[in-house]
């Protein structure tokens, strides 16, 4: 939106000029003589912050060089010349920028979270969780109000509803307007004269509530969910705050996970690594065989594939990490074939000496 345009002035208009467009605009387009015109009152929004860009010299400059107002809802508002008391008496309202700084509304509620404990299957494959929290709703008697039934809540008489009120006061720029949230309504623009006996006048009352969620496959320790909107209700029907919900997956006895891949590691004794052989495995969808082949070695990784983390498309796999396990407390027999064996291999045997070993530990 052009300012200039909206104001229907020349870019080289004085500030007499500007403010003389404004106050005619403003009371063409005041909501208050146009309501059967829905436009209406959005023109009037625009003109309000034509008028508070173009009146302020600074702003104004700023303006005309980037054709932005780098000022946008700057907190106090101050008017040159007293020009809040003409619009004030004007309209009676004494607030020029209405349309656009209303009252805040009811602060919205807070956020709440939760801790959720997931087996490492559940966090692999998704689940749906019950949830037990501890929250605020609105109370059902006053309808949120926070007013006794059969009343409501009145303007609030410091501000006269305006959630904020103008202090005026003289200094060497001219009469400067701040305005600030009003305290006694803390911005809202309405009082509570007999409050709900239910809820105090909060507008909402505790309670428990169930929630059920649904954990998506693929989640992680540490990983957190947000709710939008099922944290605790505001005061007086302010929006509600967020759940968020922390995840904690326990870990699993064997695998664990490298992205969309389980890892896991398993123990073959040498003979079978050795021949090759065909184990049975339990994978996290079920019990598979797992093919060894012949000659497997430590470190060897064996794929199955499509049995790891479900994913956007498809799943991850499981990888097998053989360990090799070589035979210890070896019986006098086991030796007698070891050995033979070893022979065939044309392995050559020099047993350690006992005498050997006893020098090592007289030497520690
Ligand atoms: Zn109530
Ligand atoms: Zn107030």
């Amino acid at each position: 939106m052009d300012y200039y345009q909206t104001l229907q002035v020349d870019r080289s208009a004085t500030q007499d000029e500007i403010k003389k467009a404004y106050r005619r605009l403003a009371r063409e387009l005041h909501p208050d003589r146009n309501s059967e015109d829905p436009e209406a009152a959005e023109k009037f929004k625009q003109v309000a912050t034509a008028y508070e860009v173009l009146s302020d010299p600074a702003r104004r400059t700023n303006y005309d060089r980037f054709g932005v107002d780098g000022n946008a809802g700057g907190g106090a508002v101050f008017d040159m010349g007293g020009l809040g008391d003409i619009l004030g008496s004007m309209f009676g309202t004494g607030d020029i920028f209405g349309a656009q700084r209303g009252p805040v509304g009811p602060p919205p509620g807070e956020n709440l979270e939760v801790y959720l404990q997931l087996s490492f299957e559940e966090s692999v494959f998704g689940v749906q969780k019950e949830i037990t929290v501890d929250t605020m709703i609105s109370c059902d008697e006053c309808e949120a109000t926070g007013a006794e039934k059969g009343t409501m809540p009145v303007n609030c008489t410091t501000c006269g509803g305006a959630g904020h009120v103008r202090e005026v006061r003289q200094s060497f720029m001219g009469q400067m307007v701040t305005t600030s949230t009003c305290r006694d309504c803390h911005g809202m623009g309405e009082r509570i004269e007999n409050p709900c006996k239910i809820c105090r006048g909060a507008g909402r009352v505790e309670e428990e509530r169930l929630y059920s969620v649904r954990i998506q496959p693929g989640m992680e320790s540490g990983q957190t969910l947000q709710l939008s909107g099922r944290g605790a209700m505001g005061q007086r029907g302010g929006p509600a705050g967020n759940l968020y919900i922390h995840l904690n997956v326990q870990p699993h006895e064997s695998l664990r996970r490298d992205g969309f891949d389980l890892i896991d590691e398993l123990d073959i004794p040498m003979t079978l690594a050795a021949l090759g052989t065909e184990l049975k495995y339990h994978t996290l969808d079920g019990p598979e065989t797992l093919r060894v082949e012949p000659g497997t070695q430590t470190g060897d990784v064996i794929r199955l594939r499509s049995k790891g983390v479900p994913r956007r498309k498809g799943r991850g796999d499981l990888l097998v990490k053989i360990r090799v396990n070589v035979p210890i407390n070896l019986t006098e027999e086991q030796k007698h074939h070891l050995k033979k064996f070893a022979e065939l291999r044309g392995e050559a045997i020099t047993e350690p000496e006992a005498s050997f070993f006893k020098r090592l530990r007289s030497k520690s």
